[in-house]
């Protein structure tokens, strides 16, 4: 994270990583966020390693550099370096596989293990637009999120919903934290 004064005004870079098991929708959820695309076919090794995207936040430029996995969590190993001056994160789980929801607990050890408490978090439960196959309950989302301090959102990375506000809560929530040790 990073902000600096220059003749435009103040500038901000904020990283933001996506963590969660494999298949969940991390990949498609940047997909569309960043390039309005869903690929249907899940490619472990897919693409690139972030994507920035720039916001434009009470009149200040924001850029988020929002890293993907690009399939590292299928080895276990999601390495130091990629949370590494992450400021926000996306936790992610598919509302159809309950395996995914009881990793997340897993997941957001290691973030605490790499990050401290001032991240901004989202639990992220998603392809709610499988809706007759669902495993987790919206409550069970909620709940979880309360109890760990999070916000909570489901998403839909096929059908676009609530992908963008997903990604918009976060870069906001940390803008507000910078913001808040700025003043
Ligand atoms: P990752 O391993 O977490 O990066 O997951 P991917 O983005 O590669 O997605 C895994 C699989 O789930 C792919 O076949 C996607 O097409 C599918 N998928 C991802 N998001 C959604 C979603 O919101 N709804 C549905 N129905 N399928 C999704
Ligand atoms: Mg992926």
């Amino acid at each position: 994270m990073s902000s600096s004064e220059d003749e435009g005004g103040e500038e901000y870079l904020f990283k933001i990583v996506i963590i969660g098991d494999s298949a969940v929708g991390k990949s498609n959820l940047l997909s569309r966020f960043a390039r309005n695309e869903f690929n249907p076919h899940s490619k472990a090794t897919i693409g690139v390693e972030f994507q920035t995207q720039i916001m434009d936040i009470d009149g200040k430029e924001v850029k988020a550099q929002i890293w993907d996995t690009a399939g590292q969590e299928r080895f276990r190993a999601v390495t130091s370096a990629y949370y590494r001056g992450a400021v926000g994160a996306l936790v992610v789980y598919d509302i159809t596989r309950q395996s995914t929801f009881e990793s997340v607990t897993r997941w957001l050890d290691e973030l605490k293990t790499h990050s401290d408490s001032s991240m901004a978090r989202m639990l992220v439960g998603n392809k709610c637009d499988l809706e007759s196959i669902r495993e987790v309950s919206v409550e069970e989302g909620k709940n979880l999120a309360e109890s760990e301090g999070l916000f909570f959102i489901e998403t839909s990375a096929l059908d676009s919903t609530n992908v963008k506000t997903a990604f918009e809560i976060v870069i906001r929530e940390i803008y507000n934290n910078v913001s808040r040790k700025v003043l």
